[in-house]
């Protein structure tokens, strides 16, 4: 059996069945072609999962952490059985050349084994002992897993942001409703093929699909006890005020206007290959897109040039082409918003040193790699998040004006620098407000380290012990010593 047959299925409960909301269709976005039609859930068809999630709390919350782990080990080598499926689900579905379908995969193994490992420690860490002064009371700490929770995925890394909060919610003892992205499901409709391989416990894994339908009916169901959600901001304060009334927690994880700041001595062509990635990676369809350049004046001219080249050179084109460096926009809709910035670029009359256009003379979705030059800080290409290969270029004269250009923003999610020297670049680090910064360093993200925005970016951190404790309430018992 195929994939593609559970297109219009949801798994709940421990099985597949016919989901019963809107239908929609996932596309190839380097055809613009539809390959299988998908069929949403419905309200029902959540409240359904909601309940299952209810129900298999009751145990699973109980379950040896030890066994948790082991459960998490064969979501682990499930994915990397099914890896050839995986990465032609993601190369088909969201357009990622091979090589980033497999980056986006392998930081989902890793992910749930690394919660593996944390959870094989969980049990053994309960009821620490607090000594509290006076010697009069004793207190022991446990940690706690919250309840079934509610998770909504966005499309543009739909596996890996999945792994990043399934993983660690597992391991904590948690159950687990996802609803994934309409426009990319199929990857994480693996995972519940994978929970069935494995015998996860009925109701432990709930996986379904659909659009604000079945997004508002997540944040309506009231059996989970908190809401994890990634995605835009637009979205996620809706789910935040939706969930108000009953006081819900909610870790929100949303978007950025990151800056990536080029110093006077930085090496050249490490900043060209560290601010074409910062970009253009993923074809800037990335929360951490690096899309604003601020580069030291005096060097200005010259990296603005090689990066201009670079960005002509960059191999744009369909996933299935090895030599593919950059594939298109996932989606019709993103596709249209990434012109609509483009038009309005041309139409403020930025300065474009390289491309500037969407290819709409050829079948896909594909926009050139973009740089505009000199972009002035209240530009709507300077301010929002175009979610697309455009970058936006300042001059500054000092560190200083430097980290005051990079913090006005409302967004806090990562910050880069290209520095010659470490102390200059942690110097520069320490004062950007962001919740990842990256040294003379592309995007790597290990599963041991904080990921997460300050201001507006988000809400909460997933990856690392935070992520753990994100699923965790932490419960305090005191009792007098002679008790
Ligand atoms: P989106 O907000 O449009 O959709 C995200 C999810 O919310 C989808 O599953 C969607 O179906 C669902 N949804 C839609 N309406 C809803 C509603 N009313 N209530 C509840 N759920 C609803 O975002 P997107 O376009 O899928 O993703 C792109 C955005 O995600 C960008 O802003 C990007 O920066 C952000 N993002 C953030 C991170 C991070 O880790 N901070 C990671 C990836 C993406």
């Amino acid at each position: 059996m195929s994939i593609l047959d559970r297109a219009q299925q949801m798994f709940v409960n421990g099985k597949w069945q016919a989901s019963n909301g809107a239908e929609m269709q996932a596309v190839d976005p380097s055809t613009g072609e539809s390959f299988v039609t998908l069929r949403g859930a419905s309200a029902e068809d959540v409240q359904q999962a909601a309940e299952a999630s209810a129900a298999a709390f009751v145990t699973w919350g109980k379950t040896p952490s030890t066994l948790r782990a082991q459960y998490l080990r064969g979501f682990a080598k499930g994915l990397q059985d099914r890896a050839p499926e995986l990465i032609d689900l993601l190369m088909r579905n969201n357009g990622k050349p091979k090589f980033e379908a497999e980056i986006c995969l392998g930081d989902a193994v890793a992910s749930f084994e690394y919660y593996a490992t944390l959870a094989d420690e969980l049990d053994a860490k309960q009821d620490q002992q607090v000594h509290h002064a006076g010697g009069e009371h004793r207190g022991y700490v446990r940690h706690e897993p919250l309840g079934p929770v509610g998770m909504i995925v966005p499309w543009n890394f739909p596996l890996m942001t999945a792994a990043w909060k399934i993983a660690p919610a597992l391991a904590a003892g948690c159950t687990v409703v996802l609803k994934t992205s309409e426009i990319t499901p199929l990857t994480e409709f693996v995972l519940a093929e994978i929970a069935q391989d494995i015998d996860l416990p009925a109701g432990v894994l709930n996986i379904l699909t659909g659009g604000a339908e079945a997004g508002i009916a997540m944040s309506a169901a009231p059996q989970f006890r908190k809401i994890s959600f990634t995605g835009s901001n637009m979205t996620g304060g809706k789910v935040m005020s939706a969930v108000s009334d009953r006081c819900l927690p909610v870790a929100l994880e949303l978007g950025g206007k990151s800056p990536i700041i080029v110093t006077a001595d930085a090496d050249i062509a490490q900043a060209v290959e560290l601010v074409s990635m910062g970009i253009f990676f993923n074809a800037g369809q990335a929360c951490s897109a690096t899309s604003r350049l601020i580069v030291d004046k005096s060097i200005e001219g010259d990296l603005i040039d090689a990066l201009a080249a670079a960005a002509k050179g960059l191999n744009v084109g369909s996933p299935y082409n090895e030599a593919s460096e950059m594939g298109p926009i996932t989606s019709a809709q993103q596709f249209q918003k990434v012109k609509q910035y483009l038009a309005g670029a041309r139409d403020d009359g930025l300065d474009c040193v390289a491309g500037g256009n969407a290819r709409d003379n050829e079948p896909g979705f594909f926009v050139e790699p973009t740089i505009f030059r000199n972009v002035p800080h209240n530009n709507t290409i300077w301010r929002e998040e175009v979610f697309g290969p455009v970058l936006a270029t300042t001059t500054v004269s000092s560190e200083a004006e430097a980290i005051a250009v990079a913090n006005d923003t409302h967004y806090g999610l990562v910050g880069a620098v290209v520095s010659r020297e470490w102390d200059d670049g942690k110097r520069i680090a320490d004062q950007l407000v962001a919740g990842q910064i990256f040294v003379n360093s592309p995007q790597v993200v290990y599963p041991d380290s904080a990921w997460g925005g300050f201001k507006s970016s988000g809400i909460g951190r997933e990856l690392g012990p935070w992520g753990l404790s994100g699923y965790q309430g932490v419960k305090h018992i005191l009792s007098p010593v002679a008790a």
